[in-house]
């Protein structure tokens, strides 16, 4: 099969490489059968919202990388001067939050923020990833609670809703392209379904822990599942399932975005002062393909949504997510009917911690090639080999 592209991980270097890292996030997306990564511009200490700070990611991934990868810049308040370099420089598109992302070194963008960042980048069509939620609620004081209905009570739908009612908005007066980022609630399908319908620039993803993880299963102080926007209900679940086979989302990627265990505040289970964040990336194909195939699709779907659906939206030079003469020779070779239960000893990343602990999946890759070069094989990862991508559009300059 093509390999996976995951166009949305927080390899977090440098600055919180204790988090993560450029080495380890790679060498799991290798054993996951994932070709192209592209990290997000936060949760890095400097945040890519500078040339500068591109190039000492640079710097670290040409020595680290196991995959292919490009990264995403940033929109926070005073860096439009910054925006048209880093495009020139490679960035893919940008990233922007509509609400507190979490760390204080990328603070959240008004609506009047993105939209100048949107008259801005309109002529370069790359796109502006939103994190859409918006604090309707303005409370300042978040209750502690083990309770996850607290937690999922405490970030609603309507949240969700009105950011991309407000994206929406502002990708038709501007005629420029915005993607919403890991879409939680189905609520929201009903405006996307039109806006797409009235031909406005907007692209949706998904990630496979709202795709097979539901709040009903979540018991008190599992803080590894706590995640912005929050894992919903079942009926929800299903309906995003049906978002997918309409078209309304486009791909599913899986917002891979860890921290130190100590983070997750275990001992108190306390969702509150929990960090928001699931890593999984290693496991994206198997997790979805067991949700998939029980839901009566097949690796087409899966190939489509993990693979030429995500690359489409990237529009790089030679990956297609096809198997075609003259692209990039970027495959998976897995085994579909395999099971397995997943161990700790076989985790990849940087920390253990992940909601798909213990829990027993079908499918299980065996090899992985980047550019016709096996970086992966059966348990054995190999490299650094990974190279940066481009835009087709872009040059050197
Ligand atoms: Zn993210």
């Amino acid at each position: 099969m093509p390999g996976i592209c995951d166009s949305h991980v927080h390899m977090n270097e440098p600055g919180r490489t204790e988090w993560e890292g450029i080495e380890t996030a790679s060498r799991a997306a290798a054993a996951g059968g994932i070709t192209t990564l592209v990290d997000m511009p936060l949760n890095s200490i400097p945040p890519t919202t500078t040339v500068s700070a591109l190039k000492l990611k640079r710097e670290s991934a040409k020595k680290t990388a196991y995959t292919d990868y490009g990264f995403w810049g940033g929109v926070i308040p005073g860096n439009e001067k910054d925006l048209l370099p880093l495009v020139e420089n490679g960035v893919l598109g940008f990233k922007a939050f509509l609400i507190e992302s979490g760390v204080s070194e990328f603070p959240m963008a008004s609506p009047e923020v993105v939209d100048k960042s949107l008259s801005l980048l309109k002529e370069k069509r790359v796109p502006l990833l939103v994190h859409a939620e918006m604090d309707l609620s303005h409370q300042t004081d978040a209750k502690s609670s083990r309770k996850y209905q607290d937690y999922l009570v405490s970030r609603p739908d309507s949240w969700e809703v009105e950011a991309i009612r407000l994206m929406i908005s502002l990708a038709k007066k501007r005629n420029s392209p915005v993607h919403i980022v890991h879409l939680s609630s189905a609520q929201a399908l009903k405006d996307l379904r039109q806006a797409k319908k009235d031909g406005v620039p907007v692209t949706v993803e998904t990630c496979p822990h709202y795709l097979t993880l539901t709040s009903e299963s979540i018991a008190d102080g599992e803080t590894h599942f706590k995640c912005a926007p929050p894992i919903r209900d079942k009926t929800n679940q299903s309906q995003l399932w049906e978002g997918l086979k309409e078209g309304v989302i486009d791909f599913i990627v899986s917002d891979h975005s860890p921290c130190t265990p100590q983070l997750k505040k275990f001992e108190t289970g306390d969702f509150n002062e929990a960090w928001g964040g699931i890593a999984g990336l290693q496991f994206s194909l198997p997790v979805v393909w067991t949700e998939l195939s029980q839901r009566g699709m097949g690796i087409p779907e899966l190939s489509h949504w993990m693979s030429e659906a995500p690359l489409q939206f990237l529009n790089l030079e030679n990956k297609s997510g096809k198997i075609e003469l003259g692209q990039d020779a970027d495959l998976v070779v897995w085994d579909p009917s395999a099971s397995f239960t997943l161990q700790a000893s076989q985790i990849q990343h940087r920390h253990k911690v992940t909601p798909y602990l213990g829990k027993t999946f079908k499918g299980i890759v065996e090899k992985t090639f980047v550019r016709g070069i096996c970086v992966f094989d059966k348990g054995a990862v190999k490299g650094p080999l990974g190279q940066e991508v481009r835009r087709k559009e872009w040059k050197i300059i």
